[in-house]
């Protein structure tokens, strides 16, 4: 099969790390015989410097005829004193509305060979799991595209006078809530069967509003086990005793924040991929699709060879499990992942934090990104 995706490698470290999910992908595309065509675009930083706006109207137009979208990372202090509507994150925001994918899927799990990179103490990690195993495996499923991210915001008075104000509008329509649990449910019934909606009920009319219709969606999954978590006690939870969690689903501000937290978990935010996906449309073939690594462009250690390339690596994996159902090859990539780190090789920044480090070497993006090359050819 022929597969377009549209590229945005993006600034510092983006275009190092993308560009080994291309690779992995090449790759794949040689075992199984696909075809993988790839639309280079600019976004973010470098599409300011050559356009003058973070967001070229020729890029989202092109990302909208591809099958996929697959993005490096965006930003830097080169921009960061231009005003918020020119700042390269205008990218993504833009690029998350446009192809309206509106539900962010971030698995976080604590794979064996990371445990020493996981700040939590063993027996912390065993308390809360089914099995008693010193890990856990979440999906947390955010809402990408409304709340208060998208919501009325502004100003009133002079900004010195003691009535002058700011406000930002936390708003969501039945069909946004809808339509996220949805995802979030059919994601839980492929995995352990368990969801948490996580929310601010006992404060917020929007979380009220939430809370309801989950209630009603939870009815009609009658499988699932649906609970129900303020988001300050899930803040504690994911911390004290995270193998409880298998599904959380909740708004964009409290989603965008948990994920982070849960991200350090899993020893690095150089780990996490994210899959972000909107709904089928009767004129296109695939729903759509954008796939990123958690983590930004960290332009301390960009052209350093220091990346870990993992996580946009794990990012492709997940373009074709959940935009083209290519399953197996999704598991391939992975299983070449779980193979690399099994061999020892590590990123500086999944180095174990004990002294007896004697399993691990130590490389960078390119001997890293080979070591799974090498995984896949010989998987
Ligand atoms: P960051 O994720 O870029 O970096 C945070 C820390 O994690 C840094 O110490 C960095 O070196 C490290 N890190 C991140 N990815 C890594 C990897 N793959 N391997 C090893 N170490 C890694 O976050 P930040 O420093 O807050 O932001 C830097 C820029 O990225 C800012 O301009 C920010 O707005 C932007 N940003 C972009 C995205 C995105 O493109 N999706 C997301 C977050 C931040």
């Amino acid at each position: 099969m022929n597969y377009s995706i549209a590229l945005t490698p993006g600034d510092g470290i983006g275009p190092e790390v993308s560009s080994k999910a291309v690779d992995v992908l090449d790759l794949i595309g040689d075992k199984f015989g696909h075809i993988f065509n790839f639309v280079e675009l600019e976004a973010g930083g470098c599409a300011i410097d050559s356009t003058g706006e973070p967001l070229p109207a020729s890029t989202l137009e092109a990302a909208l005829q591809c099958d996929a979208l697959l993005l490096g990372a965006v930003g830097g202090p080169k921009w960061e004193t231009l005003p918020g509507n020119l700042r390269p994150e205008r990218a993504l925001l833009g690029l998350r509305a446009g192809l309206g994918v509106f539900a962010n899927l971030r698995p976080a799990a604590l794979l064996p060979q990371l445990k020493d990179a996981c700040p939590l103490k063993d027996d912390v990690l065993t308390a809360s799991h089914p099995e008693g195993k010193a890990n856990f495996d979440l999906l947390i499923v955010r809402e990408l595209t409304g709340g208060i991210y998208f919501g009325e915001r502004g100003r009133d008075g002079d900004g010195r006078s003691p009535e002058s104000s700011a406000f930002d509008t936390e708003r969501y329509s039945r069909a946004e809530i809808e339509r996220v649990l949805r995802v979030a449910y059919d994601a839980a019934s492929k995995r352990r069967g368990k969801i948490c909606l996580v929310d601010k009920a006992n404060v917020l009319e929007s979380s009220r509003f939430w809370r309801e219709i989950t209630m009603e969606t939870a009815a009609e999954y009658k499988d699932i086990e649906t609970s129900y978590m303020y988001v300050d006690n899930c803040a504690m939870q994911l911390i004290r005793a995270p193998g409880q969690f298998d599904v959380i689903v909740t708004s964009n501000i409290f989603g965008d924040i948990l994920s982070d937290e849960a991200s350090v978990l899993s020893g690095s935010i150089g780990m996490l991929a994210s899959a972000s996906i909107g709904a089928k449309s009767a004129v296109k073939k695939y729903p759509a699709g954008m796939y990123e690594p958690i983590h930004g462009s960290a332009p301390d250690i960009a052209g350093k060879d220091l990346a870990n390339p993992l996580a946009a690596i794990l990012s492709a994996a997940m373009m074709l499990r959940y935009s083209f159902s290519l399953e197996k090859e999704a598991l391939a990539i992975e299983s070449a992942v779980n193979k690399t780190l099994d061999s020892g090789l590590r990123t500086k920044d999944i180095a174990s934090r004990a002294k007896n480090t004697a399993n691990e070497k130590i490389v960078g993006t390119n001997e890293m990104a080979a070591a799974v090359i090498k995984a896949l050819e010989n998987g």
